[in-house]
Order: C-alpha cells, then structure tokens, then sequence
C-alpha cells in the first residue's frame, strides 16, 4: 500500500459575515495548521487544504468532490468562526468519505491585555463548533470530534490514530478477499452473512476450488521452487534436523501458487481450510505465514471475516513499530496471573517474531497431509490489542481487548508453532468472561501496531457495533451494555 498518496482533506467552515479580511485570515490560520500537520511524522496521510468554505453549494460542491477523489480518505471539518450550519445539511448527508470534526483555535492562549471584538469573531470555534457539532448529532453522522490545541502532540496523535482507521476503511471498500474451500463443517463464528459484510465494509469474498490454486501451484518450474527454499534458508534458521528436501520443497511451491493467485487477481486477503485441500501435500503453513508478513490477511478454515480483518488492520498499522497477525486464543495458563497463549495450527505472522524465526517440519494431528512447513517463534513483550468481528444476525460486533503480551515463563520447547504469551486486561477472569458473553471468536486480528483507539476509530467509521474490553472494564456493566446494545439495535432496524 502507497499510504504516502493517500490524502486527507482539511476543510474550514466560514460564513459571509465577517468580510473578506477575516476570511482571508481565516485560510491563513487554515493553511499554517495543514502546514503544522504535514510536518508531523506520526500522520500516515498528507494533509491538504482545501478552502473556507462559506456557502451551501460550496459545501455540496466540495463533499462530491471528496467523493469522488480516489486518494481522499477522509475529511478534518473545522469551523474557525462560526458557520451555520443548515449549509452543511445537503453536503454532509451526501458525504461518502469519513470526517473528523476538529475542535481547535488559531490561539493556543487568550491574549488578555488585548482582546477586544475582533479577535472573538475570528476565533470563534467553541461555539462554531458547537453548531457544527448539533447538525453532525442532529444527522446521526458517524465522526470523530477530536479537542485540542493543534500543536499539541495528544491533538496530533488523535488525528494519526483517525487517519490510520480512514486508511483501513479506505482499503476495505475495494479489498478482495479470496476464499479456498468452505467453511470448516458445522463451525457457527467463522460464519456470516456476505452479502451484509460487503454492504457494510465494501470487501467482497469469492470462493475458488483448491483445483484453481493447485493449478496455479503446478506452473512454477523446479528452479523456481529451489531458489524459494533457498530464501528460506537465507531468511531463517533451519536446524539439520528440519533441513528435509521434500516438504521444503511443497512448501515452497505451494507459497508460489498462493502468492501468484493472490496477486494475479488482485487480492488482498484470503482464507483456506485443512478440510479442504485436495491435490495440496501439505496445509499451507510457512506460505501462509509469508504471505501475511507481505501484507495479506489470512484466517484460518474458512474464516473470511477474520481475513479481511488482518488485512485491514495491518492497512492501518502500515509503518508503525510492532506487527500484526491473525490469531487464536488456543490455552491457558491458570498459574498465577492468568495468561493466554496464543497460536495457531500453524498461521501466525513473523512480523510479531521477536527474533529470527527457525524453520520447522513436523507431523499435524489434522488434516490427513504429510508434515507442513512452519516457522516458529515467540512474540515480544509489549501492548497489544486482540480483535474479533462476528455476525449478531442483525448486525456486524466488533470485540476488541487490550493485553499486554508477555515474555513466557519458560522455554516450550516441545511446542512446533509460533507462540505469544499474554495477560488481557483487566484480567483473565474478567476479560474472558466479557469476550464470551459477547461471543467473540477465538479468531482474532492481534496486533502490536494498533490501540484500542484504531479500532474504535475503524468501528466508528463502519458505523458498528464496538464492545471494548479494557482495564476499566466491569463485568456486570458490559453484560447491561450488550442487553441495552442489543435493544437498540432491534429499535433501529
Ligand atoms: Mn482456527
């Protein structure tokens, strides 16, 4: 993804009133914030400017233009003075891209021994805003309002955090996500309504037999398929006792026919199951895992919504320090602070590898193939956010926890996959108990890129539900939140 062409657009709304000399201070004050913003290196987007905005049509004008701007990602909306807002009605209503309200004035501090009327009616956003605020409430719009001087770096990071969730929003509505196979028999979460996911995110998932990648898979000459092993060999360390020609060799050229369909079609995601693959040799492991540090989303048996899930969240965490993965809550510690362990059969992202990853070969209990390829490692300590979209049949729910990975307490040498540690806040007892009774997955987008603020972000933008578990999480308060959200939702259908 080219996020460096991706564009915000900072517009600031004005009216007529104040003559041509304010308004012209006014895109100035405009123009020195843009200016501030793209001298920021934590901003994904370029910002640019706009104008002031002073009409109705101007505002309709300007929010088809966003519309149909393919590197528009979002809109920052500002009132320095006041704009009334009824011109904002058939603009806003009419806006397909996201908006964040920003909440600021030119002056960081009231010039006191100076201020007279003049400099309240140019910096007047605390009741400008407040206009705009009542119209985007009165609409129902989906925004973020963001408070703050513009300087400061708590007003920037907001703004960062926003862009990052414009960006996933910005991808999912043209991502492809590939589907091989079904999904795994008789399981209820990977499940869910296709038509509804690409009425709500854009994404569209379209099934292909195992047939089409095997073809795909048997176009790839010998020598293609030794210098691949001979990248794994370069890339990571395998032990003499993993060195095996033959599965290294499977692995790779199924990697091969994996990335080439990917790619020739245009997919940005994709979704397999062991159930399903027939003329494969082995589940995909290292081929999935490669694919996933290169950008692609995965979930694992047919699990289509986690898929697009990982690629979009690593749109969003793109250049950010830490990775992201697709991954599943597998077994628990119960000693002491109780701890998670998460993995996978083998689909775990190296861009969450600590250090450099061993390559492994090693029989699976399922799935009736010979020994898959795999790399292995351990996650670093760190922050992290564990997410999990699921279909409530009258609505998409996003669970997301907040979690502290942490180094393991002892080696696990016997265990032949990728590994991450880690304490969910508040705690097991509660975090647990809050993911099940709002029937998160036991799939999830992990990431330690992104915050809870991306994905609250992201959830607002997509105008779904959000439950957040967090340190400030109580069992019985969210337990009311679902019955109160879950009545809401049956009102407004
Ligand atoms: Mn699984």
């Amino acid at each position: 993804m080219n996020s460096a062409a991706r564009e915000v657009w900072f517009v600031t709304g004005s009216q007529h009133l104040y003559g041509p000399g304010p308004l012209a201070q006014v895109a100035e004050h405009s123009q020195t914030i843009t200016a501030s913003l793209n001298a920021e290196a934590t901003l994904p987007v370029r910002v640019v400017f706009k104008s002031v905005l002073t009409t109705a049509d101007e505002i309709l004008r300007l929010c088809r233009e966003a519309n149909s701007a393919e590197n528009c990602v979002g809109l920052i909306l500002w009132m320095h003075t006041f704009s009334p807002a009824k011109m904002w009605i058939a603009g806003l209503t009419s806006l397909t891209k996201p908006f964040l309200h920003l909440h600021t004035q030119y002056n960081r501090e009231l010039p006191y021994a100076t201020i007279d009327m003049d400099f309240m009616n140019l910096n007047q956003a605390a009741h400008g805003d407040r206009e705009f605020g009542f119209i985007t409430a009165r609409l129902r719009l989906a925004r973020k309002v963001v408070v703050g001087y513009w300087q400061d770096s708590e007003t920037v990071a907001d703004i960062a955090a926003w862009s990052r969730a414009a960006l996933g929003w910005n991808e999912s509505q043209t991502l492809k996500v590939a589907r091989f196979g079904d999904n795994m028999r008789n399981v209820a979460v990977t499940e869910g309504d296709k038509v509804e996911a690409q009425k709500v995110f854009g994404y569209t998932v379209s099934g292909f037999g195992i047939g089409d990648l095997t073809d795909c898979m048997a176009q790839f000459g010998d020598d293609d398929v030794a210098k691949l092993v001979s990248e794994y060999h370069d890339t990571y360390l395998i032990a003499a006792e993993h060195d095996k020609p033959e599965p290294l060799a499977v692995a790779a050229r199924i990697e091969l026919g994996l990335r080439a369909f990917l790619t020739e079609g245009g997919f940005g995601a994709f979704t397999d199951t062991f159930e399903d693959l027939h003329g494969m040799g082995q589940l995909p492991g290292i081929a999935t895992q490669r694919l996933m540090a290169s950008g692609f989303g995965f979930g694992g048996e047919g699990d289509w919504k986690t898929a697009a899930l990982v690629r979009i969240m690593k749109v969003m965490a793109a250049g950010l320090p830490g990775g992201t993965s697709f991954m599943e809550d597998y077994t628990y510690d119960f000693a002491g602070a109780p701890k998670i362990l998460g993995s996978h059969m083998l689909e775990i992202c190296p861009s969450i590898a600590a250090g450099k990853p061993t390559v492994e070969v090693h029989p699976l209990g399922i799935g009736g193939k010979s020994d898959p390829v795999r790399l292995v490692f351990t996650s670093p300590a760190g922050a992290a956010v564990v997410a999990s979209i699921v279909d409530m049949g009258n609505r998409f729910r996003m669970i997301v926890n907040e979690i502290d990975v942490v180094d393991p307490p002892q080696q696990m040498p016997k265990l032949p996959v990728a590994r991450t540690v880690w304490l969910p806040k508040p705690n097991l007892k509660v975090a647990a108990a809050a993911w099940i009774y709002a029937g998160g997955a036991h799939h999830t987008g992990f990431s330690q890129a992104l915050t809870m603020q991306h994905m609250e972000d992201f959830a607002e933008i997509a105008g779904i539900e959000l439950v957040r578990i967090d340190s400030e999480t109580k069992l019985h308060q969210l337990r009311r939140e679902l019955t109160w959200t879950d009545a809401a939702y049956r009102i407004g259908r």
